[in-house]
């Protein structure tokens, strides 16, 4: 089988060239420079290769490249990208706030968490997906996008800590400074907290960003909403939180989606002010937007204002942001809903 080529770190893709090819390690620096910097997926345009090498390289190795099906894009400016990748379709989206351009990529086909306002959840799990066709949904975005894609969040489809050998890799590669060069710190690991993952990421000894998924500081709410959540209680997650901060200095994002009469009350409220009290966070509230074939509704006006003028004095970080691309379907929770369907007969999952 041919060796996926956007899916080796640098250091694989030097070992592979030198044990499997035979080649001199100076190739790999060579190879990676077209790949991830010049973001070039022809061998024959590889022009300073010996032909030989290029040869060999066809005979032995792929390149993935999404081919781009659609490309929304709402008044606000949001672009919503639906990508073939080799093992089913992917939705990805552009989040322009100049001088930020954030690419948000989906990491699974799907995503088992099952969170119950979520439309990906509720299409069920398809596979994972392989480092390679994570970060080609960034290149197929760069190449179409006229602005420099300046930050990258793991917050489309799927659960990346779900996927880690994968994400992992991605992340490497993404932030890798002979490629795309995007800082460790412009990129988000966006997860609900599963048992052992952050845990991961803080081995990594990298300042990438974590968001967690809480949208509730209420344990019994929080399991409804994210039945994930009953693996892990919100004292752990708080752990796993403190253990990220203190090692790498930076805060975490609390994400927190605010869902009429659900975690929209001032009980909730305060719960939340008293989880976040020794935690080096910002949160960050959303507004739930309601999608068709779920019970769930957008909060009013006043309880909007009522649950954030209640966190503002009391919590160091808070913003409230109203969901970018709600108009292409692009915010959280609604990606997938267009490519999704359980037991969609189009899908290839991977073996
Ligand atoms: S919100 Fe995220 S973790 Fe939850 S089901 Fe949707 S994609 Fe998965």
């Amino acid at each position: 089988m041919a060796v996926e080529l956007l899916e080796l770190t640098f250091d694989q893709l030097q070992n592979w060239l030198v044990e499997d090819l035979h080649q001199k390690p100076f190739r790999a620096k060579q190879l990676f420079k077209w790949l991830h910097f010049k973001r070039i997926s022809s061998f024959d345009a590889m022009t300073n290769l010996s032909l030989k090498f290029r040869n060999q390289l066809k005979s032995t190795a792929g390149i993935t490249v999404p081919e781009q099906v659609n490309k929304v894009e709402s008044p606000d400016g949001t672009v919503k990208y639906l990508l073939q990748l080799p093992s089913g379709p992917a939705e990805s989206v552009l989040i322009p706030d100049p001088p930020r351009f954030t690419a948000c990529l989906s990491t699974q086909y799907g995503c088992r968490m099952g969170c119950k306002f979520c439309m990906t959840g509720l299409a069920g799990f398809h596979g994972n997906m392989t480092a390679g066709e994570i970060v080609a949904q960034l290149y197929a975005m760069s190449e179409t996008s006229a602005s420099r894609i300046s930050n990258v969040v793991l917050m489309g489809m799927g659960e990346p800590m779900d996927n880690w050998d994968a994400v992992a890799n991605a992340l490497e590669i993404i932030s890798d400074s002979r490629g795309i060069c995007i800082g460790q710190r412009k990129i988000t690991v966006s997860t609900v907290g599963i048992p052992g993952g952050i845990r991961k990421l803080v081995d990594m000894e990298k300042q990438y960003g974590l968001a967690v998924s809480l949208h509730s500081a209420v344990q019994r709410t929080r399991e409804m909403l994210v039945p994930a959540a009953k693996a892990i209680n919100l004292a752990e997650l708080k752990r796993d939180m403190l253990e990220y901060t203190g090692t790498t200095g930076r805060r975490v994002t609390l994400e927190y989606c605010l869902i009429q009469g659900i975690n929209d009350s001032l009980e909730e409220a305060e719960a939340l002010v008293q989880y976040s009290k020794e935690l080096p966070c910002k949160i960050n509230l959303l507004v739930y937007n309601s999608v068709p074939g779920l019970e769930w509704e957008r909060p009013s006006e006043e309880s909007i204002k009522r649950f954030t003028e209640y966190l503002y004095p009391r919590c160091s970080a808070v913003t409230l942001r109203r969901s970018r691309g709600d108009e292409v379907a692009g915010a959280c929770g609604q990606l997938g809903a267009s490519v999704l369907k359980k037991g969609d007969p189009a899908f290839t999952v991977p073996p």
